[in-house]
């Protein structure tokens, strides 16, 4: 099989407990339905429910077919719907086409968000003692 983006082989490889096909040119992989959620680390909720727009999205390439499903032409989402990473997703399976590097963008994106509400949260927690402190 090859790489519809490059024409790299594609070849099957594991990352940690997940499967990927992965293409040999371009580093980029297919996963199955639910990979995607233990190949980022989150502290809560599903990443890939997170994502599936039905928007125009621009992307580096053009629409691809899911290898796991006959000619299955995949849809462009936006990784939790805006953080303009771009990912391939087939609506028949729930299969991932993951460009080289997306991997990497979409962990800090996930990081600065939970900071994000970490600092919010305590924010949250100083306001609220703030309004219980007795009226002077
Ligand atoms: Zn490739
Ligand atoms: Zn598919």
């Amino acid at each position: 099989m090859n790489c519809q983006i490059c024409q790299g082989l594609i070849t099957p490889m594991k990352k940690g407990d997940t499967e990927l096909l992965k293409c040999k040119g371009c580093d980029g992989f297919w996963i199955k339905r639910g990979a995607l959620n233990r190949l980022i680390k989150h502290k809560a909720g599903d990443l890939e429910f997170s994502s599936i727009d039905h928007h125009m999205h621009h992307d580096t390439h053009g629409i691809m077919k899911c290898v796991f499903c006959e000619d299955q032409a995949m849809i462009k989402i936006n990784f939790i719907n805006e953080s303009r990473i771009i990912l391939d997703y087939c609506e028949e399976c729930g299969a991932f086409w993951i460009d080289n590097g997306e991997v990497e963008k979409m962990q800090n994106y996930v990081d600065k968000i939970e900071a994000n509400n970490e600092k919010t949260t305590i924010l949250e927690v100083i306001f609220k003692t703030l309004l219980n402190l007795p009226k002077i």
